[in-house]
């Protein structure tokens, strides 16, 4: 459509001739001159249509004594400067832009020191980059942290759209883009801080986390830094319209709504969602084992969920954490205040089970469930189904046509959960019972008997 449209102003303009050229130069000298006396102190990539080149400062997270996340042989100090490295090589093929990078050896760098060279060279933009790890090697995707106030939020923001929908294509789990606050209310990392300070929108960028197994096939390949470099460069290319004749690649046609610069500061989320319930239904068997599905909705008013995990066994021990992913995909950097999510949890065949679920917001905070109480279940052939081996793998994969959800009671979703009917197994242990008693009575009719034919016949024995 724009390029129909620009294309008819072209012709338009072509015929016009050169009698509009003189009105035309005196305008663009006017905007100039009416641009240059109210100078934004951030350029956005909106306006960034000047003969002079971005200038962009990469930073390659840690360094020297300070190692960064530190797992089985992976070491970020060494990895985001591969990346950087990559991002250079990758953006110096494109157009109008001058890279800079806050080191290039292994050295060990102050976050002021990073910041302060970039306000030497005059810097538009300072990108940080970074690679994950948790306490708990529980968590897992990718996310990007800006500056929570004005400017630097909105263009921070921009930027980080475009980044995280390159490293969720890609597969990684969609972590978000969020603020945090120190303690003193302004921003908690240094570099959002400072740069802040300076007028330099910063982000922050955790490709990955080097410590879950959900996230190794996106690190564990040699060339993986490298191929972040190419996809962190390709994302700056289209937040400032870019283009390279090298690469032959031109992004000067990418759109997107710039953030509006907020009024106030943008807190991040620091209460945990408002409510759980789960609705669950029949349980069933597949190759894989024993499963029971289950509707879990969440709401929270501040910010979407990010994972759930449950319980089988009252709270006393924690399944892995699970993507919150519904049927629609996922939301980039926006909130979602109550969702629903199906999935199936494994079921005992040896024990009840009492099952809990906690569900993790964006900002890692989680509420628990209501404990549910569900019978253990009776391996019957009648409820085999060919399926999934395990409706796990299924879950966030968008492939959920193979899966086969026994119909849940939508009428109780709200109240009461479907409890698995246990009264088929309760009339067949009673069979077993009554079984049980009728035999005992035969043996022991049977056994006087016997006693009493002999005991007679060993009279009359004695009698002849
Ligand atoms: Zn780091």
């Amino acid at each position: 459509m724009t390029k129909i449209f620009n294309s008819s102003i072209n012709r338009l303009l072509k015929g016009a001739g050169f009698f509009y050229t003189g009105i035309n130069a005196g305008i663009i000298i006017c905007i100039v001159m009416v641009a240059s006396l109210c100078k934004p102190t951030i350029a956005s990539a909106a306006s960034l249509e000047t003969a002079e080149p971005i200038k962009i400062v990469i930073d390659p997270g840690h360094g020297g004594e300070n190692l960064g996340a530190d797992h089985n042989g992976y070491l970020e100090k060494d990895m985001t400067m591969i990346v950087a490295e990559s991002m250079r090589d990758e953006l110096e093929k494109y157009e109008g832009i001058e890279v800079y990078m806050t080191r290039t050896s292994d050295v060990d760098m102050s976050l002021e020191e990073r910041i302060d060279y970039a306000d030497e060279v005059g810097a538009d933009f300072f990108f940080c980059l970074h690679f994950n790890m948790s306490a708990e090697h529980d968590m897992y995707g990718a996310e990007c942290w800006v500056s929570a106030f004005g400017e630097c939020y909105a263009r921070g923001m921009d930027f980080a759209k475009i980044e995280m929908r390159q490293l969720t294509d890609l597969g990684l789990y969609d972590r978000g883009i969020k603020t945090r606050l120190g303690s003193k209310g302004q921003n908690y990392y240094g570099v959002l801080r400072m740069g802040d300070l300076a007028g330099i929108p910063a982000v922050i960028i955790e490709h990955c986390h080097l410590d879950n197994y959900n996230d190794e096939p996106f690190y564990d390949a040699y060339d993986w830094p490298v191929r972040y470099g190419k996809l962190d460069a390709t994302a700056v290319a289209m937040y400032y319209r870019l283009k390279s004749d090298e690469l032959g690649v031109d992004y000067s046609d990418v759109e997107y709504d710039p953030t509006p610069v907020p009024v106030h500061v943008v807190r991040p989320d620091d209460s945990p969602p408002d409510k759980t319930s789960v609705v669950y239904g029949e349980p069933y068997q597949t190759e894989g084992g024993n499963w029971v599905d289950v509707e879990l909705t969440a709401s929270d008013p501040d910010s979407r969920m990010l994972y759930y995990s449950y319980s089988i066994d009252g709270g006393a021990t924690w399944s892995e954490r699970y993507r919150w992913q519904d049927d629609q995909g996922q939301l980039i950097g926006d909130s979602i205040l109550t969702d629903t999510i199906h999935t199936a949890v494994p079921v005992s065949t040896d024990r009840d089970m009492y099952i809990i679920f906690k569900v993790y917001n964006l900002y890692n905070l989680d509420t628990v469930s209501d404990v549910y109480y569900l019978p253990k279940v009776v391996p019957d052939g009648d409820i085999y189904s060919e399926g999934s081996s395990a409706p796990h793998t299924s879950v966030g994969s968008g492939d959920t046509g193979d899966m086969e959800y026994t119909e849940i009671d939508r009428g109780e979703a709200d109240s009461e959960p479907v409890v698995y009917d246990s009264v088929g197994n309760m009339s067949g242990l009673m069979l077993f019972g009554l079984i049980a008693i009728l035999s005992l009575a035969i043996v022991l009719v049977l056994g006087i008997l016997i006693y009493v034919i002999k005991y007679n016949r060993r009279r009359d024995n004695r009698r002849s």
